[in-house]
């Protein structure tokens, strides 16, 4: 059962020194039961005490990490079968499938596509995670000189190694060092040799099963042999089949705790239809139901970016807004003449604000007052966009040393706290802008400084 914030604190050694980046214990415990950080972020804790707690409050869907840096991928953490419940935890890795039976030239599309399909949405950057590179002929020399073009060709991909041939295997993770693979195709002929290469390697493996018995008895060989991090293939190649194996797998962990299953799926889309547009919609369903990676036979925009789309919608915390830093963000290079606008931190307002303030080519200040993620109307009427913030926020800003002119730009919704705001800024002029974002353009264009 897991632990609980207080149980966890009597194991801490309860310094309070911050240095976990949590200014106490009590609550770096509460964050370590929560499943927010890790235990080991504490550098007192013994690794007996590690171990204790680490199983204790790991997560019914272990979390597995693939690659390394900035841009390694991690998948499972999860607590819930729904969302509304908590929040799911990783979003699920899309990967496309490179193979040794593909031409040269495919392979460099689908390495270059990888690299060059990626969207910036509201300050997040959305991509491919993973390629999936397959021996498809079980010819070690083929297999290792296609894992070393992709390693060489796609710096910042996250690999998974797909052979069933543990020498392959073997040859293919030793051209990897620290990109830390998965080393997928563990089936019940091979186990024991794929799960001694991936304790001695320390790179997480996959498990294949024809079936989901199957699956269960790859699974438990894998636990028995220590291995921690482990991704999960039921062997369904139908939609049907994909669906249910994902909501069986993902119910056993979470209801029963049952440890062969509580590892994060993975789906190969690519194996069940010749049709791009229906593995995509495979992808946007498994998607939805509990996939920790699906594999694409390719990458395309118009297939992608829908579903980096669901992605993101999934994969967001329902509980907690998406934000952007308060602050005073300058546009298009401003100088002391420029505009002074202000509106509030909820990401999909700042985003479009100031998308449509770039696209105008004025430049221009834009202030970000926190309003804790709330919109302009919501945010004013809970207290939070009120005339004494914007006001002790504008100082704190320091937009008077910026500025020659003393005209603030606020929201059109908020037009009935232009007496206020004068009272509170005094010296200033307070414009009402436009009610719609899309007409900032015209309304900038237009702007003169007030006399
Ligand atoms: S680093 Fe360890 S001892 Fe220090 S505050 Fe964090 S949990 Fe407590």
């Amino acid at each position: 059962m897991a632990l609980t914030g207080i149980q966890i604190l009597k194991m801490l050694p309860k310094k309070n020194c911050g240095e976990c980046g949590i200014p106490t214990c009590l609550a770096f415990a509460m964050k370590v039961a929560g499943g927010q950080i890790e235990i080991g972020e504490c550098p007192y804790v013994s690794d007996e005490t590690k171990a204790t707690i680490g199983e204790a409050s790991a997560p019914p869907i272990r979390v597995v990490k693939i690659g390394s840096g900035d841009t390694a991928f991690k998948t499972g953490g999860e607590t819930c079968l729904y969302r509304h419940e908590k929040r799911f935890e990783n979003p699920t890795g899309i990967a496309v499938l490179v193979s040794t039976d593909m031409a040269e030239a495919d392979v460099e599309g689908r390495i270059e596509r990888f690299k060059t399909l990626r969207y910036e949405r509201v300050g997040v950057l959305m991509k491919a995670d993973l390629i999936a590179i397959k021996d498809s002929a079980g010819d070690q020399g083929t297999f290792t000189a296609l894992v070393q073009k992709v390693l060489d060709g796609a710096p910042d991909a996250n690999i998974i190694l797909m052979s069933e041939d543990a020498a392959n295997m073997a040859a293919a993770a030793k051209l990897c060092g620290d990109r830390n693979p998965l080393l997928f195709g563990a089936t019940d002929a091979n186990v024991d040799d794929m799960a001694a290469l991936a304790k001695e390697s320390g790179y997480p493996l996959g498990c294949k099963g024809s079936n989901m018995d199957n699956l269960i008895e790859v699974s438990e060989k894998a636990l028995a042999a220590g291995l921690k991090e482990l991704i999960l293939d039921t062997g369904a190649r139908t939609l049907r089949a994909a669906f249910e194996e994902n909501v069986v797998a993902r119910r056993a962990a979470i209801t029963s705790k049952y440890k062969p299953l509580g590892f994060p799926t993975i789906t190969f889309a690519c194996e069940m239809t010749d049709d791009l547009m229906m593995e995509a919609m495979i992808a946007s369903v498994v998607m939805a139901k509990y996939a920790g990676i699906i594999v694409l036979s390719d990458l395309q925009g118009d297939i992608l970016f829908p579903l980096l789309l669901e992605q993101l919608n999934i994969f967001t915390d329902p509980q907690r807004p998406m934000v952007v830093q308060e602050d005073l963000y300058n546009i298009n290079g401003p100088d002391e003449n420029s505009p002074v606008l202000i509106t509030c931190n909820f990401s999909l307002t700042y985003f479009i604000v100031s998308g449509e303030i770039e696209g105008a080519n004025v430049p221009s200040w834009l202030l970000i007052k926190d309003t804790e993620g709330l919109s302009v109307l919501t945010a004013w009427a809970a207290g939070k966009f009120g005339a004494d913030h914007i006001a002790q926020f504008m100082k704190k800003a320091g937009i008077e040393d910026k500025v020659k002119h003393r005209e603030l730009i606020i929201p059109g919704y908020l037009a009935s706290m232009k007496g206020e705001l004068e009272e509170e800024l005094p010296g200033w002029t307070i414009t009402i802008g436009p009610r719609e974002a899309g007409h900032l353009p015209a309304f900038l264009k237009e702007w003169k400084p007030a006399a």
